[in-house]
């Protein structure tokens, strides 16, 4: 805000809520209301009760809207400013059919497309725009963290590994980075993957509720004038446009979307495999609110530099594999989505609580 004395921190992290449709003759737990940006229990709920209780803020509160509206308020200008060369990191976060799915990929019934789709276009809109005085490069992975194994959903048989190096900063090996050339390509690679983690799972449920998956789009252009046009692969397997000392200023960027696992208490049920899995999502989900949280903490402006302070990202694969969009030079978007039920109320106020701690 403008009390702030870094504006560009004041902007890390946006936190939106989200209600999901109740079904049919079901009764709301929540007054939601937008115009304030602010939910609360139902009065009659909240008797009795000794947390929760209040008016809880966000920067927007949906109910009952579009996926098309939310993409324009929250996702949108994150879009933009990848193609100026900032980066950018998406997530959803909620307990299992929440609309987190719903929200970032659409409903293939419906139709209805979600804020992937919907960022995908418009960073292709904004590519063609400007292909007169830039040439883009685009390429795209598509990672799933399933009981703390990574993998790579484009190209299966790999075996991706987190590393790290002072140059790249933390990045996974090997993985598929597939060039794309329209947003077509991108679908195409979308279906593909969804195909891959079907064909992994036993049970697809309960994988698409207890995995994270994290889909990058990295986004590289150079003026035109400057360019020999020809691009290089270099020794990682990873294509480059000519070399930048070369005289070339290549801007990279990044779009990260991220589907979280169910953030619902995972109970001590069981054999001993599923509780310890259980317990690794807990952990994941708490380390990234812990990560995002120092990030969106303003240096107390008299202890003049900001004191080096410890950003716990080693404590899970999640935060890993996404610390470099976690840095603090990224834009970081939330959706929070919630169940509207009075049997989810405990579940929607650990949500609440979650998307409030990190704002
Ligand atoms: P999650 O990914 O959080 O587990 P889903 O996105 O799969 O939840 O949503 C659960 C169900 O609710 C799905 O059938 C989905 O189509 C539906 N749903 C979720 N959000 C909405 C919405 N905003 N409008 C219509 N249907 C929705
Ligand atoms: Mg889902």
């Amino acid at each position: 805000g403008l009390d702030s004395d870094n504006s560009q921190d004041a902007d890390t992290v946006t936190v939106h809520l989200r209600l999901r449709p109740l079904p049919p003759d079901e009764p709301s737990a929540w007054v939601a209301s937008p115009l304030t940006s602010s939910v609360a229990l139902q009065p009659a709920l909240a008797y009795g009760r000794s947390s929760g209780l209040g008016n809880h803020n966000f920067d927007a509160v949906h109910v009952g809207s579009s996926n098309d509206s939310l993409y324009k308020s929250l996702a949108k200008p994150l879009v933009s400013s990848v193609l100026s060369g900032f980066n950018a990191l998406i997530f959803a976060y909620g307990q299992t059919a929440s609309g987190k799915t719903f929200t970032l990929s659409g409903d293939d019934k419906s139709g209805a497309e979600g804020i992937t789709q919907m960022a995908v276009k418009d960073l292709f809109r904004g590519i063609r725009s400007s292909k007169r005085e830039r040439e883009w490069l685009v390429r795209c992975s598509w990672i799933e963290v399933y009981n703390e194994a990574v993998k790579d959903l484009l190209e299966p048989n790999n075996i991706p590994q987190i590393r790290s190096s002072t140059s790249k900063g933390t990045f996974v090996a090997p993985l598929a980075e597939i060039i794309v050339t329209s947003p077509a390509s991108i679908f195409d690679l979308l279906e593909q993957g969804q195909k891959h983690r079907h064909v992994n799972a036993t049970d697809w449920n309960e994988r698409s509720s207890r995995s994270h998956t994290a889909f990058k789009i990295v986004v590289e252009s150079w003026a035109r004038d400057e360019s020999a046009s020809s691009t290089y692969v270099d020794e990682d397997g990873s294509p480059r446009p000519a070399s930048p000392t070369k005289g070339k200023k290549v801007r990279v960027s990044e779009l990260v979307l991220v589907d979280l696992a169910g953030s619902e208490k995972y109970v001590t049920k069981g054999g001993q495999e599923r509780r310890a899995e259980g317990a690794n999502i807990n952990k994941s989900l708490l380390t990234l609110g812990k990560v995002i949280f120092a990030l969106s903490e303003k240096p107390s402006s008299s202890s003049g530099m900001a004191q080096q302070q410890h950003i716990p990202y080693r404590d899970s694969k999640l935060t890993r594999i996404l610390q470099n969009s976690l840095s603090g030079n990224s834009k970081i978007a939330v959706v929070a989505t919630l169940n509207q039920t009075t049997a989810s109320i405990e579940e929607s106020l650990s949500t609440i609580m979650f998307a409030k701690r990190i704002k």
